[in-house]
């Protein structure tokens, strides 16, 4: 599964030195993506009420001392997240019908 030419996982380069870093070895397991303590929600699904304790709120900005040339940087992670809804299975037991005109 570990490829050098098919790279998934998005590179974070030293401003200094351009040595790299995968995200997992700067941020913390989950500290991007926080634990809320709670979520209150109304009865359609939307978030009304949301609490983070403060050791576990989601962190975007890391500070980090690069390992090659220990100098410090710091790193904003963009986070998006896109959702969509399935593909729909094909069927090829259903006949495409077309309309003549
Ligand atoms: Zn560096």
């Amino acid at each position: 599964m570990c490829s050098n030419t098919a790279r998934k996982t998005p590179v974070i380069k030293c401003p200094h030195c351009q040595a790299q870093y995968l995200p997992g070895e700067i941020y913390i397991p989950g500290s991007l993506i926080g634990q809320p303590e709670e979520v209150v929600k109304d009865g359609f699904g939307k978030i009304i009420y949301e609490d983070y304790s403060d050791l576990k709120a989601p962190e975007m900005i890391e500070h980090f001392i690069c390992e090659y040339c220990d100098k410090p940087f710091v790193i904003e992670a963009t986070v998006s997240y896109k959702s969509m809804t399935e593909e729909p299975e094909k069927d090829f037991s259903t006949q495409y019908v077309s309309l003549l005109d």
